[in-house]
């Protein structure tokens, strides 16, 4: 399997040109150059989408449970068979390092399609004896075509994470990947025809968000949307489907709190905290890109994790050393550097970091969108690079005194995603747990997932939860059914 020049929509179980015969260049992030051409969708190609997805959804809503599951269970097969190619394919399109795509993305591609997979067969409902009158049972049904609309970040897992619970309970989907960063969904919807999968089952509908996703969310056929993204995309879309009634699930940005009590292990603690703040070069909705540590500790730490954070090789996604790869694109890394100088304006002191590399990272590399892992101090918690998403690589930290004043700082942004919590004092982490306003709290690790726990934001980080059994409650209709079943003899 390997990267084509041009990429096509995936509509009705062929892969086929956009109407318009419009394609957008796709660029490298890693060199700046273009690699391959995607189409550039709009309304008509949503609506052929549509079309094949609605065709196929009464028989597919009615196959097995079993069958759907091992449908899914080939394509994850497929998917492992090719976890290199795709591992390359997302290093190229995202500029992520390659050890990341094979170590994170495509695994956890692979395991949202089993999970769901085989998660669908365990899927069961309620029912409620009325006192002597009655039994209420909850009927679970598939919704109907399903809109999920997918970020850069992490191409191939976010979208499986959408497409395994609405196609394992049942739904047909139209989904749209980022337009940055569309290769892996292409070679999905290639892997979905090698594994047999049902025409029109699932369809791809590449192209830019206003042309080819804002279809997706006015399209009154389509009942139920699924969307991860920016917060401002996230309230467009809102105000897009409120009026239509639709289901909606948003996953949206993060400003996430990483607290560091005195009495942590500082060892484990600064391994993680630096995971947290530069993984896929903190362009993670989760990462920990505001630190807080207790003042006593707070000398002490800066210095290791700037020490540290200096260790961390940025270079060419595709050479196996690289920490640090490309970012996504040009404009987003403007936007990164607007908040890098908005810092110092702020009275920031950038102590490692705060641009570019002084050399390229390779003759290759030399138009790709780098920025070294940046390390910030002396900034407020109120400060505007302390409360707003950067989505790149760069962490303040901040020194704290009490609980009560982290807690307030903690929360002090429109943001409710993810925390991490590291101190030994068991108390102290269950009462902060309770006191923190995110949808995750971690304590004493970072990204520790399970599929099966609810996932999501509080306030601005998003409305409803994934994961687990909350997909599949969120892909399907409850429907209450009552029957009189006196059981008083002298009733019947
Ligand atoms: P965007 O909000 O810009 O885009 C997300 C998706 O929405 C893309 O496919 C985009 O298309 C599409 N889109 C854009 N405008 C519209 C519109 N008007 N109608 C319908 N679709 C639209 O987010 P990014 O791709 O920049 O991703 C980064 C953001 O995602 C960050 O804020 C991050 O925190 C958040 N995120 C949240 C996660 C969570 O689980 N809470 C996980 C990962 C990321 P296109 O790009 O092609 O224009």
């Amino acid at each position: 399997m390997s990267a084509p020049s041009r990429i096509l929509h995936y509509i009705g179980g062929e892969l086929v040109e956009p109407i318009s015969g419009r394609y957008l260049d796709n660029i490298e992030p890693a060199t700046g150059a273009v690699y391959s051409q995607v189409p550039d969708g709009d309304a008509q190609d949503v609506e052929r989408a549509v079309d094949a997805a609605r065709e196929a959804f009464p028989a597919w809503s009615r196959t097995p449970a079993d069958k759907r599951s091992q449908a899914l269970l080939r394509l994850a097969d497929r998917v492992e068979a090719n976890l290199e190619a795709l591992a390359r394919a997302e290093s190229v399109d995202t500029g992520k390092p390659i050890r990341l795509a094979r170590s994170l993305d495509i695994p956890r591609a692979i395991s949202n399609l089993r999970f769901f997979a085989t998660a669908v067969l365990h899927f069961r409902s309620e029912s409620h004896a009325t006192d002597h009158l009655a039994i209420n049972y909850t009927l679970r049904r598939p919704r109907g075509v399903a809109g999920l609309i997918s970020p850069w970040n992490l191409p191939l897992y976010l979208l499986t994470w959408k497409v395994a619970p609405a196609l394992a309970t049942g739904n047909t989907v139209v989904a749209k990947p980022s337009e940055l960063t569309p290769m892996t969904a292409y070679l999905l919807s290639e892997l979905c025809r090698e594994a047999g999968m049902p025409p029109g089952v699932l369809n791809i509908v590449h192209g830019r968000g206003v042309a080819a996703g804002a279809p997706i969310v006015r399209h009154p056929a389509i009942g139920t949307l699924s969307f991860t993204g920016g917060t401002s995309t996230g309230a467009e879309i809102a105000r897009g489907a409120a009026p239509l009634f639709k289901k909606v699930a948003l996953e949206l940005g993060g400003k996430n709190p990483n607290i560091l009590f005195a009495d942590a292990d500082m060892d484990e603690a600064v391994r993680t905290a630096l995971r947290a703040a530069f993984t896929n070069q903190g362009q993670l909705c989760l990462s920990g890109s505001r630190i807080f540590v207790e003042e006593k500790a707070s000398a002490a730490f800066v210095e290791r994790f700037v020490t540290e954070t200096r260790r961390l090789k940025v270079g060419d996604p595709l050479e196996e050393q690289t920490d640090q790869g490309a970012l996504v694109s040009r404009a987003h890394y403007d936007k990164v550097m607007g908040y890098i100088d908005l810092a110092r304006e702020e009275g920031g002191r950038i102590l490692c970091g705060g641009g570019p590399p002084q050399a390229p990272v390779s003759a290759r590399c030399r138009g790709g969108s780098y920025i070294e892992p940046t390390v910030i101090t002396g900034l407020p918690a109120e400060s505007r690079v302390n409360r707003e998403e950067i989505f790149g690589p760069v962490v303040t930290i901040v020194p704290f005194k009490d609980e009560d004043q982290v807690v307030a700082w903690a929360n002090g942004t429109e943001y409710g995603l993810s925390a991490s919590l590291w101190t030994r004092n068991l108390p102290r982490a269950h009462r902060l747990a309770e006191r923190l306003a995110a949808g995750t709290v971690w304590i004493n690790c970072w990204l520790v997932r399970d599929l099966r726990v609810p996932f999501g934001g509080m306030k601005n980080s998003g409305v409803g939860r994934e994961g687990g059994e909350e997909a599949l409650r969120f892909f399907t209709e409850p429907k209450n059914v009552c029957i009189r079943v006196p059981l008083d003899p002298s009733e019947s």
